[in-house]
């Protein structure tokens, strides 16, 4: 077996949970989506697949719906790097990033900098989970001392010689940070309690560390559908709960949860900030976007975007 079992929920460590679906990897209708969602990035080997069972969790605590059998370190490794290949990757990453993509890091980076109303070279970031290190080094642009950390080699070969400096696990605690970013990565991790407890050994006393997971407010009606074969971004697509990858689905609560376990606090950056360094102001729909988009976040927190430090 190339699967472990996690037993308690991996977000707020408690024991209380119930399962809410179950179905073994390698027959419909999980084989079925695994099937159409890894041949266009890749292959997908059903064999290391035999005898696991797709077992979705969850927490009656904080809400975490999460994954119990998940791959092991090797098999993690085989998804990555093989059956996910990463030329192909590349090349999609190539092709789909528009203007858009990069003026979305420049804008976020810039309201960061502006919260810590600090001169950028002053500063030190961390990407955690960096991918080919495009925010990093939109960082470093402005001047800003930018590190990353990844797990796949082919990542950061790019990164380096884009001039990103990458840190190891261990390393990470002895250096200190003013902001660590996390971009659609806990909902990958195996213990993301114990992962942000690392990260938050690496931040300075009023550093901040960023979580930004998949939202999907509606998610109980979606998972009453059970429709695999919805595809990625439609109404009922699972692919919140994506079978092997999506291993963490949070709730609001979950991650208020799992903060608090950890010591820390969220902590939002203040409107101005965040309307000063808005870039695109073209069309009524995009300014009433981005006038109200930052008052949901820190008001109503309907979206899966926080901002943590160590609890005062
Ligand atoms: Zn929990």
């Amino acid at each position: 077996m190339n699967f472990v079992n996690r037993e308690k929920c991996p977000a707020c460590s408690v024991n209380n949970l119930r399962t809410i679906f179950q179905s073994p990897f390698n027959k419909p209708p999980i084989r079925d989506y695994l099937e159409s969602f890894y041949s266009p990035q890749g292959k997908i080997e059903f064999e290391f697949l035999e005898g696991a069972i797709f077992f979705l969790c969850e927490c009656n605590v904080c809400g975490l719906i999460f994954q119990r059998e998940i791959p092991d370190n090797s098999l993690m490794e085989k998804l990555y790097e093989h059956w996910i290949d990463p030329q192909k990757v590349f090349n999609q990453h190539l092709e789909q990033a528009g203007l858009e993509y990069y003026s979305s890091y420049a804008q976020e980076i810039m309201q960061l900098i502006a919260f810590f109303e600090k001169v950028p070279s002053s500063l030190s970031f961390l990407d955690f989970g960096m991918g080919w290190g495009r925010w990093a080094l939109m960082a470093k642009a402005f001047g800003l001392d930018s590190y990353g950390y990844e797990v796949s080699k082919e990542r950061i070969l790019f990164a380096q010689s884009n001039g990103v400096k990458v840190v190891s696990w261990e390393e990470m605690p002895q250096r200190q940070f003013d902001f660590i970013n996390t971009e659609q990565i806990f909902e990958h991790i195996p213990q993301p309690l114990l992962t942000l407890c690392h990260l938050k050994k690496a931040l300075k006393p009023n550093g901040i560390l960023k979580v930004s997971v998949p939202t999907a407010n509606d998610i109980e009606r979606r998972l009453k559908i059970m429709d695999w074969k919805s595809p990625k971004g439609a109404r009922n697509s699972l692919n919140p709960i994506a079978p092997l990858e999506h291993i963490n689905f949070f709730r609001r609560a979950s991650l208020d949860k799992m903060a608090h376990a950890a010591g820390m606090e969220e902590v939002r950056i203040p409107l101005k900030y965040q309307y000063m360094y808005k870039i695109n102001w073209y069309g009524i729909k995009q300014i009433a976007k981005n006038i109200l988009v930052p008052i949901y976040q820190n008001i109503f927190k309907s979206k899966n975007y926080i901002f943590l430090r160590n609890a005062q």
